[in-house]
C-alpha cells in the first residue's frame, strides 16, 4: 500500500531470485537416478516426490498402498528388459528389501 514498502520489497525479491530453489519435477525428470548393487545384481533407483493425482501403487515391500504426494522411489532391474519391471516402493521398504531374505519375490 505505502510506496515506501514497495521500494523496499525490490532488492531482496531481485536477490531471491539469484539462487532459484530446484524445482521437485525438474530433478525427478533430469537425473536423480542411480544405479544400485544388491545382492541380487544392479537395481536402478529414482527418487520420486510423489504420486500423480489419482494414482495408488501397492508397495511390493510391505503390501500397502503409496498414495498421494508421498515421497518415494521407483526401481527396476539395470539389466535388459529392466525397464519393464518398474515398482514402486515406501523408500524406507526399499532399503529394508535385503532383510526379507531369500525366496521372496524380489519385487
Ligand atoms: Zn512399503
Amino acid at each position: 500500500m505505502s510506496p515506501r514498502r514497495a521500494r523496499r520489497a525490490e532488492p531482496s525479491d531481485r536477490r531471491g531470485r539469484a539462487a532459484p530453489p530446484p524445482r521437485p519435477l525438474d530433478a525427478v525428470l533430469h537425473g536423480m537416478e542411480r544405479v544400485e548393487e544388491w545382492p541380487d545384481g544392479d537395481w536402478k533407483v529414482r527418487r520420486v516426490a510423489g504420486t500423480a493425482p489419482g494414482k495408488v501403487y501397492r508397495c511390493p515391500g510391505c503390501e500397502q498402498e503409496i498414495v498421494g504426494a508421498l515421497p518415494h522411489v521407483v526401481s527396476w532391474p539395470n539389466w535388459t528388459g529392466g525397464e519393464g519391471e518398474r515398482r514402486h516402493w515406501h523408500t524406507a521398504c526399499w532399503r529394508k528389501r535385503a532383510d526379507r531374505g531369500p525366496g521372496r519375490s524380489r519385487y
